[in-house]
């Protein structure tokens, strides 16, 4: 494993391809878009070394019985999935908001681990033997590593080989004795800064026609051909502000990957081509993934609880008048939490070894997680008040002014002295309509795309006919055949 300062030192010397405002970030680290998010995962790094945290940060690898960072290890059991949940809602406690680089792509190499099985038995294919290579690797070398699903996609009603720009979606353009050439675009991929891989998997299931965008592999983050555009805007990069204007949060980056002829080894290739094997794993990649997204918002929502009630007090109220909504904070929160253990706990092994959490319930949690999270918002600023809204109150350098910061402070002191009410406030705003906010809505895909799972796995005949048995209904109640016009 890495300590925080040793994983820091590894993402400062890789080659820099991140940009910003048309400028090269020379290094993420310290520059004031990516430092953050680079500083969150630090603390995941820090926190594997906790005597108190280190069961949420590190598994025991099934491979070598060593102890890893979480984040690299593969899910076996349910209690694996179960460690994935506690380790985001405990990160969001650390810094109020979502850690990309020890996320998706560990999902992405978790879901490898399946299909490759599941290829090689098939189809006599080694995929399987370069992801144990792989993994190994990444165990080794206590690896962060981001996951580029969501291709750019171009016109949403067409398929990838439909689109008037191949790269509209990243695709193999060549393959070669010792590896293929990937081109295209990956777009709002999530802790690309902060990470040392990105684990690329097609973004949807595929048939034949689109075999060229079947395409999963491992690309260094500073690979050659690979540029990344830093997507999140300046007023989120809480670094550039100063005093009560930036609370200590972690900060996302999001970013859009350009692949321009990229070329990847083989031993890094796995996937090619094997269009049928998508499906599959785009399914256990969203069980995993939207069981989890639960946690994290709940982890967030915890924040926006703490957050509201310090609000209260520093407005010099107590709790008390606003218990009823703390409460239904909490109920939101303990929802997705609980929806997406609930998965976990009916989720089944498959014959690779992977642990899949149930879909039908994940998918539900997605639902809940694209709705839940924004009635907390909502309730954490009705605690609040105006101040806390958006923008209601100076920024630190007003305070400075020797013309009116005194009366400033004046002004804002209610229950708490001015500047500690500003800090409250602006922790609120940053959680309800600011940089904090994780992607509720689309992060982990849209909830229209978890509603057609929900409607695909309920078994709606089966209730239709135990609802008859129970009524004393004998008659045959059929589906009307649909009239023509
Ligand atoms: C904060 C955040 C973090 C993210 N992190 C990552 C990450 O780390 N890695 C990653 O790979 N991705 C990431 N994403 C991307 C995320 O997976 C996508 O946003 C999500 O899959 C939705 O895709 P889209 O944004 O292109 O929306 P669209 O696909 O454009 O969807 C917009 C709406 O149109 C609907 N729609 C789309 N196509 C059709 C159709 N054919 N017919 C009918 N309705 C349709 C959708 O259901 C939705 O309601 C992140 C997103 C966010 C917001």
């Amino acid at each position: 494993m890495m300590t925080g300062e040793q994983y820091v030192a590894s993402i400062k010397k890789m080659r820099p391809n991140v940009y910003k405002w048309g400028k090269l970030i020379e290094d993420v680290t310290t520059h004031p878009a990516t430092r953050l998010h680079v500083q969150s995962v630090k603390r995941s790094y820090d926190l594997s070394f906790d005597p108190e945290k280190a069961p949420v940060y590190t598994s025991k690898s099934p491979l070598t019985g060593e102890t890893v960072h979480r984040w690299n290890s593969l899910m076996q059991s349910a209690d694996d999935v179960m460690g994935n949940s506690n380790m985001k809602r405990e990160q969001y406690h650390q810094s109020g908001t979502c850690q990309g680089a020890t996320c998706a792509g560990w999902t992405a190499m978790n879901v490898l681990w399946d299909a490759t099985w599941q290829m090689d038995k098939d189809l006599g294919t080694n995929y399987h033997e370069r992801v144990k290579k792989f993994w190994k690797y990444m165990e080794d070398n206590g690896v962060a590593m981001s996951g580029a699903i969501t291709d750019a996609k171009g016109n949403r009603s067409q398929r990838p080989s439909q689109q008037k720009n191949k790269d509209s979606n990243l695709h193999v353009t060549e393959i070669r004795p010792d590896g293929i050439v990937i081109r295209g675009y990956k777009c709002q991929i999530c802790g690309v800064a902060a990470a040392h891989e990105i684990v690329v998997t097609p973004g949807s299931g595929y048939g034949e026609a689109d075999k060229d965008f079947c395409v999963a592999c491992a690309v260094p983050r500073d690979a050659k051909g690979l540029t990344i555009v830093e997507t999140r805007r300046p007023s989120d990069a809480r670094d550039e502000e100063e005093g009560w204007d930036a609370p200590k949060a972690g900060n996302i980056t999001q970013t859009f990957l350009i692949f321009d002829d990229v070329f990847v080894p083989t031993e890094r290739v796995f996937m090619c081509g094997e269009f049928k094997y998508t499906g599959k794993l785009l399914m256990n990649f969203t069980a995993i993934y939207r069981a989890a997204i639960g946690a994290c918002v709940a982890g967030q929502g915890d924040i926006m609880i703490g957050a509201a009630i310090n609000m209260a007090r520093a407005n010099g109220l107590s709790m008390r008048p606003f218990q009823e909504k703390l409460n239904q904070m909490a109920i939101n929160n303990e929802i997705t939490y609980g929806l997406g253990l609930g998965s976990m706990m009916r989720g089944k092994k498959q014959p690779s070894g992977l642990f899949v959490p149930d879909s039908l319930l994940a998918h539900a949690n997605k639902t809940q997680v694209a709705k839940l999270p924004y009635e907390t918002k909502v309730l954490a600023q009705d605690i609040s008040g105006g101040i806390a809204e958006t923008g209601c109150f100076p920024s630190w350098a007003d305070v400075q002014s020797p013309l009116y910061g005194k009366h400033i402070l004046e002004a804002l002191t209610a229950g708490a002295d001015g500047e500690t009410r500003a800090r409250a406030a602006r922790l609120v705003e940053w959680l309800t309509v600011g940089g904090g906010i994780p992607g509720c809505m689309h992060g982990g895909g849209s909830p229209d795309g978890a509603r057609l799972v929900v409607r695909a796995f309920t078994p709606w005949e089966q209730y239709a006919a135990e609802a008859k048995r129970i009524a004393g209904i004998a008659a045959e109640l059929a589906e009307p055949v649909p009239v023509k016009k």
